[in-house]
């Protein structure tokens, strides 16, 4: 079960399709496996719907909406929402294959990646899958810009708690981490990195920007 999830304001984005097209697969990742999610949009979306049926007789204060966002949040009960499509057709059509046979680029000791920026032409971020082995560790390092992140497999914890599969993370320039892949499969992320990440440990020397 996923305990990390997006925030209300990234799935009103998503619903309204402001999301750049990266961003907008780590949601419907997440969506296809959450429950809990898929009832918080459905929520937003009917709220965005009486908001503009109601305008301009209605106007909703920034504060109340920022209540009705905390409330949604807030929500301890999953509702049961329509499933849509599984999930492993929306990624093997992306990238042409098992997530687990791609061509795997090894980088430093437990760390893999694959940038699959080019599939996803005209846009400015960087898309990129990671891959730790089982029990590894990647560098500790921080974070230039904003990096949006889903477990696709496996899990991995940090100091900020443990991530499984299908789980929601968004790291900043505040953000260190030095993450660790636990449970027997291999964790497989998919990040969206709006800048290359840092790096603050002893392998610095390997610059590479993406190292998560
Ligand atoms: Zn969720």
């Amino acid at each position: 079960m996923t305990r990390h999830h997006p925030e209300s304001m990234s799935l009103m984005e998503y619903s309204a399709g402001n999301l750049s097209e990266p961003h907008a697969l780590c949601i419907r990742l997440h969506l296809n496996e959450c429950s809990l999610c898929r009832s918080r949009a459905d929520t937003l979306d009917s709220l965005g719907a009486v908001m503009m049926e109601q305008q301009p007789k209605v106007s909703v204060s920034e504060s109340m909406f920022d209540r009705i966002l905390a409330k949604i949040d807030s929500s301890p009960t999953p509702q049961p929402a329509a499933k849509p499509a599984p999930r492993i057709s929306i990624l093997q059509k992306l990238l042409g294959e098992d997530i687990n046979n791609l061509p795997w680029k090894r980088q430093l000791g437990d760390v893999s990646v694959l940038d699959i920026t080019e599939k996803f032409p005209g846009q400015n971020e960087q898309v990129v899958l990671q891959k730790l082995v089982s029990g590894g560790k990647a560098p500790a390092h921080t974070h230039r810009g904003t990096e949006t992140t889903i477990v696709l497999q496996g899990a991995f914890a940090d100091q900020n708690g443990v991530f499984n599969q299908w789980d929601f993370v968004v790291l900043t320039d505040q953000d260190e981490h030095k993450p660790v892949a636990v449970g027997c499969e291999d964790c497989i992320t998919l990040s969206v990195l709006s800048a290359p990440v840092k790096l603050t440990g002893t392998f610095t020397r390997m610059l590479n920007p993406f190292i998560r």
